[in-house]
């Protein structure tokens, strides 16, 4: 979805090879798109593959500073320090975390005021920042199959599909995936967005058990149960989540 399916490519040019993903659909011209999933070549279905490079080749410098430009954003994004009192962003609000040798084995979470919760750890004072790290994925894990169980049995009906499971993952630009047979892949870290954010995503993929590309079609379905499509995308694109 964020990243769509595309076809990786790579271009010799004067400077260095250039990466970049090929997605073809029905438009009109060949369009550009940089973002942290890197350069998307967006192609008319009959493009040929010189007139594609063609475009690489006049926009080279263009291309180029927009990656230099991504990059020291993503450089600068957020890398989670984990530690006692670390704080992560959880959806739209904050989680803190907290150490405490007796807290229910697995972790517990309380809402400690509008947008504010307290993640409490199962370990002592002294844990390392690896242990933080891994108990805090796994109530992560957790909690991301719950809720996100929860939001896809609430658009399903009202898309009017059905959908067989769904699989968790952990990718850097992916945010989900949709099989025709009704399989549904979702990012967990989609947890540190706002719930609205969450939904279109959601809404997304369940929308692709219909349509499985990304015609008009399928962004009136998209449209139908998610009307802000458009901001909530572009949201997803613009806040990058922290790396753990
Ligand atoms: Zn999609």
């Amino acid at each position: 979805m964020a990243s769509p399916p595309g076809t990786p490519q790579q271009l010799q040019l004067p400077h260095g090879p250039l990466s970049y993903t090929l997605v073809r659909s029905q438009r009109r011209s060949i369009g550009l798109e940089v973002s942290s999933a890197g350069l998307t070549v967006r192609a008319p279905l009959r493009a040929s593959q010189v007139a594609i490079e063609r475009v690489l080749h006049d926009k080279a410098r263009w291309i180029a500073d927009k990656l230099l430009h991504m990059h020291a954003r993503q450089a600068a994004q957020t890398r989670i320090v984990w530690q006692p009192q670390t704080q992560l962003p959880y959806l739209g609000g904050t989680l803190h975390l907290q150490l405490h040798p007796a807290a229910p084995r697995g972790g517990e979470v309380l809402a400690i005021g509008p947008g504010q919760w307290a993640l409490h750890l199962p370990c002592s004072a002294q844990a390392g920042s690896s242990e933080i790290r891994a108990l805090t994925w796994a109530w992560w894990l957790r909690q991301a199959r719950q809720l996100l169980t929860e939001r896809l049995q609430h658009y399903a009906p009202l898309l009017g599909v059905q959908w067989r499971s769904l699989r968790l993952s952990n990718a850097r630009t992916r945010w989900g995936s949709a099989h025709s047979d009704g399989r549904i892949m979702l990012n967990a870290k989609l947890l540190h967005y706002r719930l609205p954010v969450l939904d279109y995503v959601v809404a997304h993929e369940l929308a692709h058990l219909h349509e499985m590309n990304h015609s008009p079609r399928f962004w009136a379905w998209v449209a139908q149960v998610c009307p802000e499509h458009r901001q909530l995308r572009a949201e997803l694109r613009q806040q990058a989540a922290p790396q753990w």
